[in-house]
């Protein structure tokens, strides 16, 4: 048996950010089922971070998190929403929500998004008004996994994959599927969309946690344009986002479907839709799917993601609910976690921003959606 003063559950954003931190505290291990680290949601995001997804609490950790992705973890990328007719009222809240944390968002006209976004369809029945953000960031998902996963090592931790845990007694002591057992005080279930399993494992009641699956498809660009100034480009209206991304096009129908835990695959269904939002707001046409892909964003209830001890569960804390977001509000969430497991202070500025304990207490939000 292995013991340790934290160990973390899960080798995603969330587990990895947070075992980074921990790891100054105290003997940190993190466990991770697959043979690598991101192989789920992690690996699968489109890794950007803007103030365009979420919930207030959301931008406001988004916000806080921003600084720690200096180059080359993220770099300027510029961010255009669009609005047709339809939309044009969800585009003037958007801006609203925005003002206050991306102050150099401006409205754009027609004309404009044509120069930045050639292919947009604008004028009548297409894109009329836009919102482009100069601030948003690419992230580098990959390489953000990686200096996590060396942090924690740099400071004596381990970070084990091919560690399916299958079994959690109080305590905690955890048993994995080949038979090793490992034992903390303290268990952080950052398992994604399995986090509900693993609670149920631990014998602790699941938090009514929400797998949605979301779809991208990848396609060339048209023959002999230039891509790599193009914004990041969303449909005020949630249905559709393009990014070029190393000389390709990434686009979603902005799916959510509701999904169990699982190995997403991308489902036909989604795929033709992708292909059909990019015909309906570009004017480009899509002869050949370059390659696809599915991932899940497990969601809690009210859409803020969740950190902090499971009540009537000693030592056991969730740090889950990442969303559509979990990269972008990683940096915050794992400072949460470590004031938190550690008993140090809120981290500084966030309740400022307007990020209170109660927020992302789990359990939150409940009472203002219903019964689970
Ligand atoms: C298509 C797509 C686009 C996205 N775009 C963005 C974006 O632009 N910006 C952004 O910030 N976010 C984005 N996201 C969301 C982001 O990817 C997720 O919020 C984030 O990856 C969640 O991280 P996680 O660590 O909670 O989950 P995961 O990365 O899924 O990690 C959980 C890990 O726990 C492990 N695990 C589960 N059960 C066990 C067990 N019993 N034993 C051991 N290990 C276990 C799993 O194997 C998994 O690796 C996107 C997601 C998708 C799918």
């Amino acid at each position: 048996m292995e013991r340790a003063d934290f160990l973390i559950l899960g080798g995603g954003v969330a587990g990895l950010s947070a075992a980074a931190r921990l790891a100054l505290h105290g003997r940190t291990i993190l466990l991770e089922g697959e043979e690598a680290l991101g192989y789920h949601s992690s690996g699968r995001s489109v890794s950007f971070s803007h103030y365009g997804i979420g919930t207030a609490p959301v931008r406001a950790l988004t916000a806080w998190s921003r600084p720690f992705f200096p180059p080359p973890l993220g770099r300027l990328f510029p961010t255009l929403y669009f609005a047709d007719e339809a939309a044009l009222a969800r585009l003037d809240a958007l801006r609203e929500d925005m003002a206050a944390l991306a102050e150099d968002v401006r409205i754009v006209d027609a004309a404009e998004m044509q120069a930045l976004f050639p292919v947009l369809r604008t004028g009548p029945g297409g894109a009329l008004r836009g919102l482009l953000d100069p601030t948003g960031l690419k992230l580098d998902a990959d390489l953000i996994l990686q200096s996590y996963a060396r942090e924690v090592r740099g400071a004596g931790g381990n970070v084990l994959t091919g560690r399916r845990v299958t079994a959690i007694e109080p305590g905690w002591t955890v048993r994995t599927e080949a038979g090793e057992a490992f034992a903390a005080p303290v268990l952080v279930n950052a398992a994604g969309a399995w986090a509900d399993q693993v609670a149920t494992l631990a014998g602790v009641a699941p938090l009514g946690l929400t797998p949605m699956r979301r779809t991208i498809i990848v396609v060339d660009p048209p023959e002999g344009t230039r891509i790599e100034a193009w914004p990041f480009a969303l449909s005020a209206a949630r249905d559709f986002y393009i990014q070029p991304e190393a000389g390709r096009l990434l686009v979603s129908p902005v799916d959510e479907v509701v999904d169990d835990p699982c190995d997403a695959r991308p489902e036909d269904y989604d795929v033709a839709l992708a292909a059909d939002r990019l015909e309906h707001y570009t004017t480009m046409r899509v002869t050949r799917i370059a390659h696809r892909w599915a991932g899940l964003r497990t969601f809690s209830e009210d859409r803020v993601p969740k950190a902090g001890f499971a009540a009537g569960a000693p030592g056991f804390f969730w740090l889950a609910g990442q969303g559509g977001f979990g990269f972008q509000t990683a940096p915050a969430m794992a400072a949460i976690a470590e004031a938190l497991i550690t008993g140090g202070p809120w981290p500084k500025g966030l309740a400022e921003l307007g990020v209170a304990v109660e927020q992302v207490a789990p359990g939150a939000g409940r009472l203002a959606f219903g019964p689970a």
